[in-house]
């Protein structure tokens, strides 16, 4: 069951840097699949592709079987997490995962029983009215993970999502993030330059070289897991 293909995708930003060159992936429903490569291999390109920010110049990407401009506009299928956890500083806890639900206007209290479900997932169920500035690093990143589950996403794009935390809480995040992959049942395309963090968390990584992008090699890994 494919869910994301890149057919023979180039892309060349104006000025002339080929971030993506011939890259040829398919990615099927359930996997957890990292891109892994050295900074500028054109990983987060790759990645925003699939989530219909910034169009392929040769080739072309299909997710879910539509082309992502389509996508955007049709579904909800599809959640992001950045390195940075971007929350708004005036919502507290609570409120910023209840964001995405009010923006589609779903019924209240069902978006609250939502919210706090994902709350629990990550950890976060006693710091509901915390404000951002309240919180550590590892604390933030799981606001924003419990934010983009809160969606209900059918795959979720990660890019570095935890480059920005000391090792411990790296740590801790990736075992829950395991989890979380485990229980929603979703498909995960991660971005990381860290060798240690894509062998222990995918089950297929996508090595990529570093310049111009393209994909070297595809590693299958059998999870330890149940
Ligand atoms: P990675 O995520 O692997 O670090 P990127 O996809 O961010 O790589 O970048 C790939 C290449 O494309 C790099 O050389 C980068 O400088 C360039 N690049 C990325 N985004 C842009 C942009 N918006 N405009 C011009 N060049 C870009
Ligand atoms: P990452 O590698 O994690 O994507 P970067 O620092 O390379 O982070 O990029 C951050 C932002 O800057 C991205 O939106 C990217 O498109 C843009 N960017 C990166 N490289 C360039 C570049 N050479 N010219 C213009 N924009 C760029």
């Amino acid at each position: 069951n494919e869910v994301v293909s890149f057919n023979h995708v180039g892309k060349t930003y104006t000025g002339g840097t080929v971030a993506l060159s011939d890259f040829h992936l398919s990615v099927k429903e359930g996997e957890f699949l990292s891109f892994l490569g050295p900074s500028g291999c054109g990983k987060s390109t790759a990645l925003r592709m699939v989530a219909g920010l910034g169009e392929a110049t040769d080739g072309d990407v299909s997710v879910f079987n539509k082309k992502p401009k389509e996508m955007i506009q049709q579904t909800n299928d599809i959640a992001f997490v950045f390195q940075d956890a971007n929350l708004l500083p005036w919502r507290n806890v609570l409120d910023n995962v209840l964001l995405p639900l009010e923006l589609r206007g779903g019924n209240k209290k069902e978006s609250k029983q939502t919210a706090l479900r994902v709350l629990e997932m990550v950890g976060l169920k006693d710091h509901l009215k915390s404000y951002p500035r309240q919180l550590s690093g590892g604390m933030k990143m799981r606001v924003s993970i419990a934010r983009a589950l809160a969606a209900k996403p059918r795959m979720l794009l990660m890019d570095e999502p935890f480059g920005a935390l000391d090792e411990i809480t790296r740590q801790t995040l990736q075992m829950e993030l395991l989890d979380i992959w485990q229980q929603e049942n979703m498909t995960v395309l991660f971005v990381t330059h860290n060798v240690y963090e894509a062998v222990f968390l995918s089950s297929r990584i996508a090595v990529m070289s570093a310049r111009p992008g393209r994909l070297s090699s595809l590693i299958d890994i059998d999870l330890p897991y149940p």
